[in-house]
């Protein structure tokens, strides 16, 4: 093989790398924000100006859940949907409907009450 051979295959594998470098050197993905609309962007602006878990979506460590302090379950609607895992062992999750107005207690006996909070 000569050198000029081998200088021409390295050339060629050279090209290759920085072309594709060159081609995503200056492009990105879009900024979220700029495409989101209604609720999506709504959500995305809630995260921004500080709040995490806008719909309080994420898992909550149950209080005392006694009737005098129950567990504190926000919704936007008059009901919600709340999962208790009564057992830290337990396999399932014991689904339950909690109401407006009417605190529910689970079947391990822990209390749930809605409290209304602004729709986003
Ligand atoms: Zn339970």
């Amino acid at each position: 093989m000569s050198v000029l051979r081998v200088a021409t295959q390295m050339g060629a594998a050279a090209r290759r790398v920085p072309a594709l470098s060159r081609c995503f050197a200056y492009k990105s993905f879009a900024d979220p924000m700029e495409h989101a609309t209604g609720l999506e962007k709504r959500e995305l602006l809630a995260i921004q100006s500080g709040d995490p878990d806008p719909f309080n979506s994420n898992i909550v460590e149950r209080t005392a859940g006694t009737k005098d302090q129950p567990n504190l379950v926000a919704s936007a609607f008059d009901s919600r949907i709340v999962g208790c895992i009564c057992n830290e062992d337990c396999a399932s999750v014991n689904w339950m409907w909690v109401h407006k107005g009417t605190p529910r207690r689970c079947g391990c006996g822990h209390w749930f009450k809605l409290i209304e909070k602004a729709a986003i």
